[in-house]
């Protein structure tokens, strides 16, 4: 009996690939990222397995071997090699983000003549960078727990506004404080196009990082992440909240169900005092 026949469809796929976040019939091929089409509950694994079989020859019955004895054999079955398209496609993004470059960078003709990387167009790049957020999406989705706190700030740079928030948690097995960005948003100045609630008071007909701004915000941030927030339910899902405006803090954590809320003001003040109490600790100490 070969070695292929005694993997199953479903070893095939728990082992080689992951269902895309956006569409259910498409799974990606976790050594060389291709989306391979397949309506699983329809037509099987065959698709899977002939992408398998042609691209990637008998390495992957080598994978699945390992897979299926639960991680045990030599360490180079381990590690499942990087297609030569996924990096090229990896290096262009991580150069454009890092260097924050524009998206038409990969296709200027100096920039082509001088890097060693393969071509790509600006859409084709766009295209993965959109994939690589759905992905890196669904990796913080997956990771974050039931509640956790937020770190929230927003700045003005001439008539554009940015706004950032932070999930912050502390994970029990890693003995760790983690954080995940969520958003860094860009919001333009209100127009004469702009929209506004009938009721809004003229007063308020501004840009601004108001409460109610910030509490829209954080709603509509956290529905990307799938977590649906409300007046109601936002104090069981958001422990706290450490932002920079002390009265727009109080007034969001009474309007969110009296959450903690924290500025940094309050932390240097909370901080200062602890390390009071520790200098007093240290010259009794020392005293004794
Ligand atoms: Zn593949």
């Amino acid at each position: 009996m070969s070695s292929e026949q005694t993997f199953t469809g479903k070893d095939i796929f728990n082992c080689c690939f992951k269902t895309s976040t956006t569409d259910s019939n498409k799974h990606i091929c976790n050594s060389c990222a291709t989306a391979v089409k397949c309506d699983i509950g329809k037509n099987g694994y065959s698709n899977l397995k002939t992408h398998l079989n042609i691209n990637h020859g008998n390495d992957w019955k080598d994978w699945l071997k390992v897979f299926k004895s639960g991680g045990k054999g030599p360490m180079d079955k381990y590690f499942i090699c990087t297609s030569d398209k996924a990096k090229n496609i990896y290096d262009w993004i991580e150069w454009i983000v890092d260097d924050n470059l524009p998206f038409s960078f990969c296709e200027k003709k100096s920039t082509r003549d001088k890097t060693k990387l393969k071509k790509i167009s600006k859409n084709t790049l766009k295209k993965y960078m959109s994939l690589l957020v759905e992905e890196v999406k669904a990796i913080i989705k997956s990771q974050l727990p039931p509640s956790f706190g937020l770190i929230i700030d927003g700045w003005s740079v001439n008539s554009d506004h940015y706004s950032g928030i932070f999930a912050v948690f502390f994970d029990k097995k890693q003995q760790e404080v983690i954080e995940f960005m969520l958003s860094c948003n860009v919001a333009e100045d209100f127009d004469e196009d702009t929209e506004f609630d009938p009721d809004l008071p003229e007063s308020l007909k501004k840009f601004g990082f108001t409460a109610a701004d910030w509490f829209d915000v954080i709603v509509d941030v956290l529905q990307i992440f799938g977590i649906e927030v409300d007046v109601d339910n936002f104090k069981t899902i958001i422990e706290f909240i450490s932002g920079d405006n002390c009265s727009t803090n109080r007034k969001l954590a009474n309007d969110a169900g009296r959450i903690i809320f924290n500025s940094f003001s309050t932390l240097s003040l909370i901080l200062l005092q602890i390390q009071k109490f520790l200098l007093l600790v240290v010259a009794i100490t020392n005293f004794i």
